[in-house]
């Protein structure tokens, strides 16, 4: 496998368990010329897991407007990088999405791995319809996000929600809300680390689990489309 020049690799990397990569993503991350990495010391552990010592930037939500142009110029010079976010997927619900963009403006070759992200997994094991489906990512915290829980209401494909600790009983509380409290639903929280879990059952009913339970770890709201 030969790493190609003037090219932006775009690497998924594990959600929790290190073991989650593929011997092609080491391989990639092992030749290219630069890592860009959402956090570099979150990615140092993963690297210096797998014995990878490639040089490393950080290219993160709060640089990539003005660094963008400058990556783009030494891809055009003949630099292979990878992209790697602190998790899973880069440009899901990560930085990644200005980058590819501006590559395939500037006609710089883009590749993205196949590899881990949360809400694949998720999905599959809510055990509601995958043939088709929306994944909303995380909701509007604030502006939109009362019409953006309307919109979804209405929805008939299976809908797919990221969402931290700290909101998913607000969020649970709303859905219940706004598209009724028998409406099925599947929370899958901390995928493949060690307390990993998922819980089924009504909105009403995984709203007054994670009352009891305090929500602890990463979630993936996954709810049944209106029937
Ligand atoms: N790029 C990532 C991906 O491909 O899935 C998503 C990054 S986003 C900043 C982080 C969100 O992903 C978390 O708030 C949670 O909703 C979801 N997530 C990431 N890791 C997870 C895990 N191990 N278990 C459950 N949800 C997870």
């Amino acid at each position: 496998m030969e790493i190609q020049s003037s090219t932006l690799y775009v690497v998924p990397t594990p959600i929790g368990n290190l073991a989650d990569i593929t011997h092609r993503s080491i391989h990639v991350l092992s030749q290219v010329e630069l890592i860009l990495c959402e956090d570099t010391r979150v990615s140092q552990k993963l690297l210096k897991h797998y014995n990878i010592d490639t040089p490393t930037k950080s290219y993160h939500m709060h640089n990539e407007h003005r660094t963008v142009d400058r990556l783009v110029e030494q891809l055009q010079q003949g630099m292979s990088m990878a992209l790697i976010s602190d998790a899973g997927t880069p440009a899901i619900s990560d930085p990644g999405f200005l980058l590819v963009r501006a590559c395939l403006q500037s006609g710089v070759y883009v590749t993205s791995l196949p590899g881990p992200t949360a809400f694949v997994p998720a999905l599959v094991q809510s055990g509601f319809p995958t043939d088709r489906f929306v994944f909303e990512g995380f909701l509007p915290h604030k502006k939109g996000r009362k019409s953006r829980l309307s919109q979804l209401a209405e929805e008939t494909k299976t809908i797919v929600l990221y969402e931290s600790p700290h909101r998913i009983l607000k969020t649970l509380a709303q859905c219940t809300q706004v598209m009724g409290p028998d409406r099925q639903a599947s929370i899958s929280r901390e995928l493949t680390k060690a307390f990993e879990e998922t819980v089924r059952g009504t909105l009403e009913e995984l709203e007054a689990h994670f009352t009891t339970h305090t929500p602890k770890g990463e979630f993936v709201l996954v709810i049944q489309g209106k029937n």
